[in-house]
């Protein structure tokens, strides 16, 4: 089965929007096994929607869905294109305009007249509420084809293909049809080579993709016939990849190494210089982390190493401030402090400037204080300020996350 999305919207074609809605709906749409084969972006314009949903008609789609153009004002014309199109008629939905104006007298306010065309649907379609907003969304039988007309608004389609599109107009699939495993620590080739024989035997049933990002590769399994079992593969490579692989479709490593904590019952502080709190960001990402990140001091200058986490200056003269042993005094020294169970230590150089022969930019020294051992690694990462600080931080969790592992099993 295949699809077609169209999204509405001057500002999309401007640059000043992103059409996050199209990305979203194609993931939905993978997930039950419809492929998305056509994307396009359509300026406010009459003859222009109405020529395009025209064209993509014609090409015989199981289902066209268009987002934007829904709102009450002058530039929102996808229903009147929509009507003139179908040679349909505007009609209105009392139902929910009583709905609309009780939302509104909720909040103290009287519903403006402009929101009357809110709750007109055209005669040719079923509608579809909108429990976050005014603007009900449609459902035209054309053909062989579903056409789903939505608002531009995320947040309104995103409730409504999950509310009512989804569970009620779509395949439903008790089996994935798309798995997305997340490995870390692994360069791309290397990954490749590692699991070759498994992609070349397995390629009749499975698509295998490789998605690199710089903190880390994804590993994208697709079922293509009723021989493919997703489960099953997932487990020959799970054995095969060990602990490079962390998680699964949207599990974030903050969350993986948040759950790890909480069910080892184990607190962690963070003493954070290059990575100026992103790694704590990323630990507070998670709801419920006060459970176990006790917090974190940003200690940027060599004052602040020496006062608020504990370094020696003798250490600091000796080594410098990025070295493995001052890494670990942070690491050591913010665990005393605070007395948490583990504590993070990140010390490098994210430049642009600040590298010299000895240590050049992208050079970074993380250590991970656990039990009575702290480990500290050296690396090299990418010399772009950004990503050498995203690299350092995830590389901290994954760190911690093989050190929980470790703590857990021993052997
Ligand atoms: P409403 O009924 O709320 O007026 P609408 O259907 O008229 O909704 P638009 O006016 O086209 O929707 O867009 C509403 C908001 O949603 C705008 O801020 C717009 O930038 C945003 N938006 C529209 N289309 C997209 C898209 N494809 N991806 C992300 N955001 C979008
Ligand atoms: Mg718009």
């Amino acid at each position: 089965m295949n699809a077609c999305i169209i999204t509405i919207g001057d500002e999309l074609l401007q640059g000043f929007t992103v059409d996050t809605n199209s990305t979203w709906i194609s993931q939905q749409l993978q997930k039950v096994g419809i492929d998305v084969t056509t994307k396009v972006t359509v300026a406010d314009g009459m003859d222009e929607i109405i020529s395009t949903v025209k064209y993509k008609l014609d090409a015989n789609h199981n289902f066209i869905f268009i987002t934007g153009g829904l709102g009450p004002t002058h530039d929102d014309v996808t229903k009147t294109a929509l009507n003139k199109l179908f040679n349909s008629e505007e009609v209105f939905d009392e139902k929910w305009y009583d709905i609309l104006t009780e939302r509104f007298a909720h909040r103290g306010l009287k519903i403006p007249d402009s929101n009357k065309s809110q709750a007109t649907i055209l005669k040719c379609s079923d509608s579809i509420e909108n429990s976050l907003g005014t603007a009900l969304g449609m459902r035209i039988l054309q053909n062989q084809t579903q056409i789903f007309i939505l608002p531009g608004v995320p947040q309104e389609m995103k409730s409504m293909m999950t509310e009512t599109v989804i569970p009620e107009y779509l395949p439903n699939r008790i089996n994935p049809q798309i798995i997305t495993l997340q490995t870390i620590g692994i360069t791309e080739s290397q990954l490749f080579e590692d699991i070759q024989d498994i992609v070349e035997q397995n390629s009749d049933n499975y698509k295998f993709a490789f998605y690199p990002h710089h903190t880390g590769v994804n590993i994208r399994l697709k079922a293509i016939n009723e021989e493919s079992d997703l489960y099953k593969i997932k487990e020959v490579l799970g054995e095969r990849l060990g602990n490079l692989i962390y998680g699964q479709d949207d599990e974030s490593l903050s969350e993986i190494v948040g759950e790890m904590l909480a069910n080892d019952g184990l607190t962690i502080a963070t003493a954070e210089s290059c990575t100026g709190g992103l790694l704590g960001k990323l630990l507070t990402d998670i709801p419920g982390s006060s459970e176990y990140f006790l917090g974190g001091v940003i200690a940027y200058s060599n004052d602040l190493k020496q006062n608020l986490v504990g370094v020696s200056f003798k250490t600091l003269e000796t080594y410098g401030a990025v070295s493995k042993e001052v890494a670990i005094e942070m690491a050591n020294g913010i665990r005393k402090k605070t007395s948490a169970d583990i504590g993070i230590g990140t010390t490098g150089i994210s430049g642009p400037t600040g590298g010299t022969e000895e240590k050049p930019v992208g050079l970074v020294h993380i250590a991970v204080s656990m039990n009575d051992i702290t480990i500290v690694k050296e690396y090299h990462f990418l010399k772009d300020r950004e990503m050498h600080r995203e690299m350092t931080a995830y590389t901290a969790l994954n760190l911690l996350r093989k050190q929980l592992i470790f703590n857990s099993n021993p052997t």
